[in-house]
Formats: C-alpha cells, structure tokens, sequence
C-alpha cells in the first residue's frame, strides 16, 4: 500500500530500502524494488520487509529505481504476487497501488494474443500492454499514456523499463507526490516516503502522466506539458 521512486545521482537501492521503510505504517503484505536505467532488476518478497532485505544486494549502481509495499486485493500474499510485476522479457517493471477493475478481460484478450501471466494479481496485465506499446516503437511515455486510457478503476503506477531513461508515473485516484532535490526527484505515495530528503513537493492531478529523469521532471495532461506547484511542506521527519 506504498510507492517509492527515485531518479538523481545517487546509488537508488538504499534510498528505496529507507523509504519502503517509512511507509511501513500504511501496512503492507509484502514488498519489493526494481532498480531501472540500462537494465531492470527486480527483488520482491512477501511479508516483512526483513525478508526482502535478505535478498537486496548491499548497494547499486544504478540512481533510478521503484519499490513498493503490497496490500493484496487481487491474488493472496505470495512472492510471486508482490510488485514489482513485469513482462515477460522481464525489461518492463511496475509497481502499483489501487485496483485495475477491468483487468479480468484485458488478461483475457492477451492470453489470447500469446502473452502468459505469472501471478494473480491484476497489477500484471499493466506490464505485459506496456511492453505491447513499446514494441509498436513508442517510448515509454506515451506507451503508459495508451495504455492508462485502457484502464478503468483507481491507480497510482510506476514503471521502469531497460533501455528507457528514468521513471514514468501516472495516477488515476490513488495518491502520489512529487518529492524535489537540486539533483534528483522522488515519487511517493505519502511525504513521510522521502521528507529525510525533501520537503520540497508537488502533488500530480489525476491523469497526469510525469517523466522523471535525471534532475528533471516534466507532467503531461493530455498530452501537453504542464507544470504543478512546488510547495514547501512543514513536515517533521
Ligand atoms: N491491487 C494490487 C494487488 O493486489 C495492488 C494492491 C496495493 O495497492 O498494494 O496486488
């Protein structure tokens, strides 16, 4: 029930693992990171994030990542239902808080065209039309705004894909704020993710699509570049 994401100059998995654990008290089931840039490396466990941590390599070096905290909705507490989901290539990661209410037939209609789940989740089938996207030669911005345009219900995602440069977020219902530093940028459900960091933020409206890359984040809304507010937020960390 939290995301955490960070593109800026620093190693990205220490970050992540800090600011998964500050949004422990939202409660979770299970947890996981993907670390982006060149390739997508994806750690994901159920339960406490003292098991993920026993599978997260010290450090990274990668400044890009996305990490989460499960509550199932769809499909129980399993390792291979915690987000990180991906394709089947395994170069397209998500992680997402909300519901997919339509997931049912848009898993049916690419089972048919070939592709294969591994979990139960309705988070899933969000990577595999992301990676259909991509192959049509889109990047990755305007493959997650297609593929948003084919979701109903209420979501906050964020995706990484190898050979794609940063993050690309967007949210439909759920929560998610910008976090702001000189040289990087945070994605978060809630403040407490990164306020050790910022308290510089700025909160995305509902169909936003935002790239964030390496010290720069551009919004979209519907199609069109826009800029949010930058508040300070009086916040104790
Ligand atoms: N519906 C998704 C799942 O069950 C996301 C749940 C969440 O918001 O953590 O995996």
């Amino acid at each position: 029930c939290g995301i955490i994401g960070y593109v800026g100059v620093e190693d990205a998995l220490p970050i992540l693992r800090d600011g998964l654990s500050n949004l422990e008290y939202r409660g979770y089931d299970s947890a996981g990171i993907a670390l982006g840039g060149g390739s997508v490396d994806v750690y994901k466990r159920k339960g406490e994030l003292s098991a993920l941590k026993e599978i997260l390599p010290q450090k990274s070096t990668t400044t890009t990542g996305i990490g989460h905290t499960r509550w199932s909705t769809h499909g129980e507490p399993t390792d291979a239902n915690a987000h990180p989901h991906t394709d089947e290539s395994g170069d397209v990661a998500v992680v997402h808080n909300g519901i997919i209410e339509n997931y049912d037939e848009l898993k049916t209609e690419l089972e048919e065209r070939g592709h294969t789940f591994t979990s139960e989740t309705d988070t899933e089938v969000v990577p595999h039309l992301i990676e259909e996207e991509l192959a049509t030669g889109r990047d990755l911005v305007d493959a997650v705004s297609a593929v948003v345009e084919r979701l109903s219900g209420n979501f906050a995602l964020c995706v990484v894909a190898a050979g794609h440069e940063g993050i690309v977020a967007t949210r439909q219902g759920n929560p998610l704020v910008m976090g702001h530093t000189d040289d990087g940028t945070f994605l978060a459900s809630d403040v407490p993710a990164f306020v050790e960091h910022t308290r510089r933020v700025s909160y995305p409206e509902a169909g936003d699509v935002i790239h964030v890359t390496d010290g720069e984040a551009t919004v979209y809304a519907d199609g069109e570049r826009v800029s949010r507010d930058v508040v300070e937020v009086d916040w104790d960390a």
